[in-house]
């Protein structure tokens, strides 16, 4: 069915996935000591459709309302899928209408998905929002709402609008199970990839897995997947920008509260507008407090280095928020914090046989001028390898 929805997922006869590549030469230019242990990176920069890890939760969200819209229907009575992208799906759909609130790359994805299966469609975006998204999206036929807000206020303003239409369904991203479960399914592509590669993971072969986290889905579901395939061999970090920490804030909170970075007198405001919220999905923080195993932080200049030194010797098209990852290896490398990490987690010895996989989020659609921009300002950036970040004060 997605494979007739759209062109571009007929290599893969439908499937939403990403290569995992080797990165020696970034590794070396990021002064990634080998002793560290390997790195690898997996290219969700690059997903089809959306061109953002948001193509994985925020279509799977969309295929959910499909189904249930398409079974109500009596559509699926006979147990074919491939009817979702019918003409008579499409009627039926076009009477129902898919709200999303998003700072971006889950309106992108959400959108594009929602409108080719013939959804009316309205994303409320943010003030954070880039121009080209919102024009990529309405060229789509979706209905863009901007405000001048932040990311919570366009959320609650979709939620609002969508409340009490029985025609109506609002893909909440900070509460909602249904995305996070779509990402959890990268855990399964990415155990294949490994074993094809012949990388080992058990007790004395750590996997270090390095997450961009915003409202904090996305890294959720795929430490969830890897979690169970995976037990205590791996170890998934989760990187957040300094001025928006919001599930390490989260899960340091007392239980029963919600707080925002704000209340830390913290900005929510940084380069990595993928990751610019102020406040975790509880649902996502529940289920992180058992799945994230450590957090970092890093600055803005940190992240244009990084997508500076990603496109010249990985050859990697990056948006700041899809970079975040790759603090992750000199941070336990180089670091007191990291240090304590190892130790009290029983990888201190094995560091050398380990293998970091840092997850790029971001950055196919961005127009190449805007990526250019970004790599110029990166171009003298700081000196990698997690050098410019505090040592004492990280979170531990
Ligand atoms: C949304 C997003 C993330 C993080 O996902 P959350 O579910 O918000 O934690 C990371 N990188 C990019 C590029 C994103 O758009």
């Amino acid at each position: 069915m997605l494979a007739a929805l759209f062109e571009e997922l007929r290599p893969t006869g439908g499937r939403v996935a990403s290569p995992l590549h080797d990165a020696e030469r970034l590794a070396q230019a990021l002064g990634v000591d080998p002793a560290w242990g390997r790195l690898l990176v997996k290219g969700d920069h690059n997903l089809p459709v959306g061109g953002s890890i948001k193509a994985r939760g925020g279509l799977y969200a969309v295929l959910e309302v499909a189904e249930r819209v398409a079974e109500a229907a009596g559509l699926l009575d006979a147990g074919d899928y491939g009817v979702l992208a019918s003409a008579t799906a499409r009627r039926t759909f076009g009477r129902h209408r898919v709200v999303v609130g998003s700072t971006g790359n889950l309106g992108l994805s959400v959108g594009t998905m929602s409108a080719a299966l013939g959804f009316a469609t309205t994303v409320h975006m943010s003030s954070q929002a880039r121009a080209w998204k919102k024009e990529r999206l309405r060229a789509h036929g979706a209905d863009v709402v901007e405000h001048d807000g932040d990311y919570e206020l366009a959320l609650a303003a979709g939620r609002e609008a969508s409340l009490g239409d029985p025609r109506s369904f609002f893909i909440d991203d900070e509460n909602s199970l249904v995305l996070l479960y779509g990402y959890a399914t990268a855990a399964a592509e990415l155990a294949d990839q490994l074993r094809r590669a012949g990388v080992l993971v058990d007790e004395r072969h750590p996997l270090f897995v390095h997450l961009p986290c915003g409202v904090g889905g996305a890294p959720t579901g795929i430490a969830l997947g890897l979690h169970q395939r995976y037990g205590r061999s791996v170890h998934c970090l989760f990187a957040e920008p300094v001025e928006a920490p919001t599930v390490l804030a989260q899960l340091l909170a007392p239980e029963g509260t919600h707080p925002t970075v704000y209340d830390l007198g913290l900005t929510a405001s940084t380069e990595a507008d993928g990751l610019a919220v102020p406040r975790a999905s509880m649902a996502a923080a529940k289920i992180a407090r058992h799945v994230a195993d450590g957090f970092f932080t890093m600055t803005d200049a940190a992240l244009l280095r990084y997508v500076h030194l990603a496109a010249t010797t990985g050859d990697f098209k990056l948006e700041p928020s899809a970079a975040a990852g790759f603090s992750g290896p000199a941070m336990l490398g180089a670091t007191a914090a990291g240090t304590a990490y190892l130790e009290h987690s029983g990888t201190a010895a094995s560091l050398t046989q380990a293998t970091h996989v840092v997850w790029t989020t971001g950055g196919r659609l961005v127009p190449p001028d805007e990526h250019a921009a970004w790599v110029e300002r990166g171009r003298l950036g700081p000196p990698p390898s997690g050098a410019d970040h505090p040592q004492e004060g990280a979170p531990r």
